[in-house]
C-alpha cells in the first residue's frame, strides 16, 4: 500500500469513529442549532450586512492585488507608532523571531490564533523552555485534553460540558459540575493570576490597517483584553492575507467577520496601534504605562505569497474565518474537524494544500468534500469552494 493510500485508509477510519462518537454528535448537534438560530435572527437585526459583505468582498479583492505594497505600507506605519514590524516567509523564521524575542523561561499567555495553530506556536514556545497557557476558554480546555482545535471558531466543539467537568476535575483537584457557569469561573480564577504575572502576550489578529498600522481584534470572552493588555510585552502573529489599504475598510471587514460568525455585536473589539504610552509628565512621551512598554507584529508568509499567484485558489485569501461554513458542511456535521487538519472542511482542504503540508497532505480533504456548495451559499465571500477542490483535484492526479 502507498503511503498516500495509507494515510487515506487511516482518515477514513478516523472519519467514520467521529461519525460515531456520542460526545462530538451532542456537541455538534447543539451548536449547528445554535448557530442557525443566532444568525438568522442577527441578519435580521442588522439587514444591511450582505450588502456590507459584497463591499468586503471588493475590498479583500484590491488588498489581494496590491499585497505587497500594502505589507510595506502597514510595517513603516507600525514603525513610525513605535512598534516593530517583521516579515517572516515560513513558520522557521516565525518561530526564530518569536522566540528572539521572548526567550526562553518566560510566561507567556496567548489569545486564539489560527495562524498560531498552524506553526504549532505554543510547542515551539515551550521547546524553548517557556510556559505558555492558551487563554480563550476553548483553546484552554484543548490543551488540557492535549486535543487540537475542532472548528476555527469554536475549537472545543466537540467537547460537551460533561466532558469539560471531567477534565477540569482532573486538573484543578478539585469536583467540577457539568455546570457551565462553574466552569467557565473556575478557568477565570486560573487564569487571572497568569495575566499579571506574565512576561509576554500573543495574539492573532482579524484584520490590520495598512494606513495606520492598527490592528484589529474581534473577541468576546475578553482574555485578548488582557493578554494584550497585562504583560509588558505584546507579539502580534498575523498572516499578509488580513492587510486591507485603510482603517475605515478594517472596520467593515470587522462588521462582516462578527456577523457571519453569528454575532450582533462582539463584547469587544480591540483596536491596537502600538505599545502603551502617556504624556502627562511634563508632555514627555513615556512608553510602557499601564499597557505593554514592547509592541511586535509579525507578518507571516508561509505559502501565502504562492497562493496569490493561483488564479483558481486566491481566492481562498479572502476567507474571513468567520466559521459560517462549516456548521453547513455536512461531513462536517457529523465528523467535526476529523475532516481537516489545522483548516476545517472544504476551504481548509485548500488551505491546506497551501500553508499547511502541500496538496498531497490535503489529498483526504479534498475527496471527502461532496462539493455540494452549501459553503458558498453560506459565505459571506462567495469562496467558491466547489470549484477550487475540483481543480485541486486534477492537480494531484496530474501530479
Ligand atoms: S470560507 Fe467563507 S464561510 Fe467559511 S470561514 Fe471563510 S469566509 Fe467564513
Amino acid at each position: 500500500m502507498s503511503d498516500l493510500n495509507k494515510e487515506l485508509s487511516e482518515y477514513t477510519k478516523n472519519l467514520n469513529k467521529a461519525s460515531k462518537d456520542s460526545n462530538i454528535n451532542r456537541a455538534i448537534t447543539r451548536a449547528v442549532k445554535a448557530y442557525r438560530d443566532t444568525v438568522e435572527d442577527t441578519m435580521e437585526r442588522h439587514p444591511h450586512t450582505p450588502e456590507l459583505a459584497e463591499e468586503v468582498r471588493r475590498i479583500k479583492e484590491y488588498s489581494m492585488e496590491n499585497n505587497q505594497q500594502l505589507l510595506e505600507k502597514a510595517m513603516q506605519s507600525i514603525e513610525k507608532n513605535k512598534g516593530k514590524a517583521f516579515y517572516a516567509k515560513d513558520r522557521e523564521e516565525a518561530l526564530r523571531i518569536t522566540n528572539e524575542i521572548i526567550g526562553t523561561g518566560k510566561t507567556v499567555v496567548k489569545g486564539k490564533s489560527m495562524l498560531g495553530e498552524e506553526l504549532q506556536i505554543r510547542h515551539g514556545l515551550e521547546e524553548s523552555g517557556n510556559e505558555v497557557w492558551e487563554t480563550d476558554l476553548g483553546e484552554f480546555i484543548l490543551q488540557l485534553k492535549n486535543d487540537r482545535p475542532m472548528h476555527i471558531l469554536s475549537p472545543a466543539i466537540h467537547v460537551p460540558r460533561e466532558q469539560v467537568a471531567e477534565i477540569f476535575t482532573e486538573f484543578f483537584k478539585k469536583e467540577i459540575p457539568p455546570d457551565i457557569a462553574q466552569e467557565v469561573a473556575v478557568v477565570r480564577e486560573f487564569l487571572r493570576e497568569k495575566y499579571f504575572t506574565a512576561d509576554v502576550g500573543i495574539s492573532g489578529a482579524n484584520v490590520v490597517a495598512a494606513d495606520t498600522g492598527q490592528i484589529v481584534i474581534i473577541e468576546n470572552e475578553g482574555n485578548v483584553r488582557l493578554c494584550t493588555g497585562a504583560p509588558p510585552v505584546h507579539i502580534v502573529l498575523v498572516g499578509i492575507e488580513k492587510l486591507v489599504p485603510s482603517f475605515l475598510d478594517s472596520m467593515k471587514v470587522a462588521e462582516v467577520t462578527w456577523r457571519y460568525a453569528q454575532y450582533a455585536s462582539p463584547s469587544y473589539v480591540n483596536i491596537i496601534s502600538g505599545p502603551s504610552k502617556t504624556g502627562d509628565i511634563e508632555k514627555v512621551t513615556t512608553y510602557g504605562a499601564h499597557g505593554p512598554k514592547e509592541f511586535y507584529v509579525i507578518f507571516v508568509d508561509n505559502g501565502r505569497s504562492e497562493m496569490l499567484k493561483d488564479p483558481t485558489c486566491r481566492q481562498a485569501l479572502s476567507c474571513l474565518r468567520c466559521g459560517g461554513c462549516m456548521y453547513e458542511c455536512p461531513v462536517f456535521q457529523v465528523t467535526a474537524g476529523h475532516y481537516g487538519r489545522t483548516y476545517l472542511s472544504g476551504i481548509g482542504s485548500v488551505w491546506t494544500s497551501f500553508v499547511d503540508g502541500g496538496v498531497e497532505e490535503a489529498a483526504p480533504m479534498l475527496y471527502t468534500c461532496l462539493r455540494c456548495g452549501r459553503c458558498v451559499e453560506r459565505c459571506p465571500m462567495k469562496i467558491e469552494v466547489p470549484t477550487m477542490v475540483g481543480e485541486l483535484r486534477n492537480r494531484l492526479v496530474s501530479e
